[in-house]
């Protein structure tokens, strides 16, 4: 996606070797237009699955507004996993999962209430970035628990140097990234075309 693409290079932040910063437009302060953008672009990839998906399944709290701006397209729920156990305002009966954090390096727990993902439900996963993937294995995670489908993975920022991704679709795993990044450096970011496109 060209237009994300194009604000990554002017205004991301190179802040580690491995973590990009994206809080002036994308998971801090929200351009409410690139996200309307972004959510368009899921919903076109994914042509396919509207009137398919039931559910658009996501984790707090980056990946909420994101969810939301596709979710409009599909005409389903946006159900986000919540992060911490024994959330007082969580329902007892819920699915978990834990999950190591990438940005915080420590484990969390994740959950959703049972009575919101049912079996047989078809899910589209969507985050704002993928590492190391485990944030999108601890959503797959549930996904199987309630017995429900995956149709998907959607992304906003895929970092293909490290090996989430390439995980995922070797296990047959629909994985879409709205920007794939093949290197960053302190003040460049290289983008790279397709995932084939990594390894050149
Ligand atoms: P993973 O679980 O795939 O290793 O990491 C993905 C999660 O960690 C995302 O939900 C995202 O919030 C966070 N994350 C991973 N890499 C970055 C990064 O470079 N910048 C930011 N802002 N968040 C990241």
């Amino acid at each position: 996606m060209r237009l994300l693409e194009e604000r990554i290079r002017r205004e991301a932040l190179v802040v580690l070797p491995d973590v990009l910063r994206v809080d002036m437009f994308l998971n801090h302060l929200i351009d409410a237009e690139l996200l309307d953008e972004i959510g368009a672009e899921f919903a076109r990839i994914f042509a396919d699955e509207v009137g398919r998906i039931t559910k658009i399944l996501t984790v707090e709290a980056s990946g909420i507004a994101i969810a939301c701006a596709a979710a409009r397209h599909f005409g389903v729920p946006v159900l986000f996993a919540k992060k911490g156990a024994g959330n007082k305002t969580l329902d007892k009966d819920v699915y978990c999962s834990s999950v190591f954090s990438f940005t915080k390096e420590a484990v969390s727990t994740v959950s959703v209430a049972r009575r919101f993902l049912r079996p047989g439900e078809r899910v589209l996963v969507i985050d704002d970035f993928l590492a190391n993937g485990a944030a999108a294995r601890g959503l797959l995670d549930i996904i199987d628990q309630a017995d429900a489908e995956l149709a998907g993975i959607g992304i906003v920022i895929e970092k293909g140097f490290q090996p989430g991704g390439t995980v995922l679709r070797a296990q047959g795993v629909r994985v879409e990234s709205l920007a794939l990044i093949k290197s960053m450096s302190e003040g460049r970011v290289t983008f790279a075309e397709s995932e084939a496109a990594l390894a050149l």
